[in-house]
């Protein structure tokens, strides 16, 4: 006897549209006898094809109660786990993923994480939460996010990771006109900045030494935000509200049907699903490879190094960003300021580098500090990390649906910036999932630019040869 899927499987393929891509036709013209009969295709054996695969995905449209008794989201040997979406990678950007599905109503989702959360660039990151972007795409994101970090309560419900210090971006002399032109951008977008003069700088942080400054972009609003509590927060949240966490598990494979994502192969056994999304950060290009995707994604090894000033009460500064002496900054704590360098970003393997920041960092990041706070040339170290971010040849990152194969979302080549925007990528990716389309214009952040021969290029950049962003 052929019957047809139930109607209720049906109605939340067209929920999803982006799921029902050459999917729910499937489903529906699946023979089926009952529910009972699919569950008894989809157990898999270890090692299972990808047709197994494929079966066990088209079962992720059954309701949570007909799964009942039979399945398993630990993994459990001979069965194939499912999810409606995997998401591999528990960096701040899968963990937002995770919480906007979530926020969305979609209550199968997985995330797959190899180590722990936050133990790629995010738990190293310097995590700056600030707006200052020369161009509206990314200081729009950048402004949805500090929204939701300033709401981090109600919406999250964890005490929240943001602190607010302000922040002033200067530059060198040559790019003022620059900087007054994105200034005037983001206040035309609504963003909380204004212009300093020399005056107003000096009156803000008495013990700065201006160099050559006239004008700077301050950010009364902005700051920065513990990237682990925050990673563990969005996590919390999509688990309270239906979403699964497998630590301790890597993705070996993304499995395929055709043109289409079948689920994904991992250490502890497949997983059947017709939506993945990757956030696996700088080991993204061992999952690329094997589909043919190439995006040119260079991992870079970026250090950061603490000093304790030797002064007490130690002055409460603002985050910053000096490009004229290629440098950033913010608080670490109450009485230390944790510094980073633009230049001496290297290639690196993220299996395999020096999680410490190097005894040769310690000199010119000091030296760079003590140009803007005097004070810091006797700063006193109390340590420094390392941490590998993911490159794109035009560093700005990657983002949406991978055109090649249905049901295939990541983010991707964060290239050091990509801290303060996650909670606006995430929503974006999982609107994109849920409904099809995201609700703001994110063609600049499509992941096939490159391959179009249309990198990204900023005019109003203070971009010098050599210096990438990591903050
Ligand atoms: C020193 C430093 C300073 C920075 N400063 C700032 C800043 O001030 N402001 C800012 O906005 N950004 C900053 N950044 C960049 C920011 O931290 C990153 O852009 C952001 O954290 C990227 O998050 P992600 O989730 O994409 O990647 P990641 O945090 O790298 O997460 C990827 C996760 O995927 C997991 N994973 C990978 N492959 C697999 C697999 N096959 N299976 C399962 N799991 C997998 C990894 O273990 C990891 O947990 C900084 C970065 C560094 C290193």
């Amino acid at each position: 006897m052929l019957l047809t899927v139930p109607e209720a499987h049906t109605e939340r393929c067209s929920q999803h549209p982006s799921l029902s891509t050459g999917y729910a036709g499937r489903v529906r013209s699946f023979p089926l006898v009952s529910c009972a009969a699919v569950l008894q295709l989809i157990r898999v054996p270890r090692g299972g094809t990808n047709s197994h695969l494929v079966q066990a995905a088209e079962r992720a449209h059954l309701t949570g109660a007909e799964r009942t008794g039979w399945m398993t989201t630990t993994g459990e040997e001979g069965m194939a786990a499912t999810a409606e979406v995997v998401i591999v990678g528990a960096g701040i950007v899968g963990a937002s993923v995770a919480y906007w599905l979530t926020e969305f109503g979609m209550r199968d989702v997985l995330v797959v994480e190899r180590r722990v959360p936050a133990s790629g660039a995010t738990g190293k990151s310097g995590a700056l939460v600030r707006l200052h972007y020369p161009n509206p795409h990314e200081t729009q994101l950048a402004l949805e996010s500090l929204r939701f970090f300033q709401e981090w309560e109600s919406r999250v419900g964890t005490s929240s990771p943001f602190v607010r210090t302000g922040f002033l971006q200067v530059v060198a002399p040559d790019d003022e006109a620059k900087l007054r032109q994105n200034v005037a951008l983001h206040q035309a977008l609504g963003a909380p900045v204004t212009l300093l003069d020399r005056a107003a700088v000096a009156e803000l942080e008495p013990w700065r030494e201006l160099g050559e400054l006239t004008v700077a972009a301050y950010e009364p609003e902005s700051g920065y935000a513990d990237p682990i509590a925050a990673t563990l927060g969005l996590l919390a949240r999509a688990e309270q509200r239906g979403a699964t966490f497998w630590p301790g598990t890597t993705v070996t494979e993304v499995l395929l049907a055709g043109d289409r994502v079948a689920g994904v192969e991992t250490t502890r056994g497949p997983i059947a699903a017709p939506v993945v999304v990757l956030a696996p950060g700088p080991w993204a290009n061992r999952l690329l490879a094997p589909l043919g995707l190439d995006y040119q994604l260079l991992p870079r090894r970026v250090q950061v190094v603490v000093f304790r000033w030797p002064l007490e009460p130690a002055p409460a500064h603002c985050c910053g960003i000096d490009t004229a002496v290629g440098l950033w900054y913010r608080p670490e704590g109450k009485t230390a300021t944790l510094v980073g360098l633009e230049a001496g970003v290297q290639p690196a393997d993220p299996d395999h580098y020096p999680e410490t920041a190097d005894p040769s960092f310690v000199a010119p990041a000091r030296a760079a500090i003590a140009r803007r706070y005097p004070a810091l040339a006797e700063g006193i170290v109390r340590g420094g990390w390392a941490g590998i971010v993911m490159q794109s040849p035009d560093g700005r990152p990657l983002f949406g649906p991978i055109p090649e194969y249905s049901g295939l979302f990541a983010f991707l080549g964060d290239s050091g910036t990509s801290f303060k925007t996650a909670p606006a990528i995430g929503r974006a990716l999982a609107e994109w999932i849920v409904s099809g389309r995201s609700s703001r214009d994110l063609t600049p952040f499509r992941v096939a630019r490159l391959a179009e021969g249309r990198p990204w290029i900023d005019p109003t950049d203070y971009a010098r040869p050599g210096r990438t962003v990591s903050r």
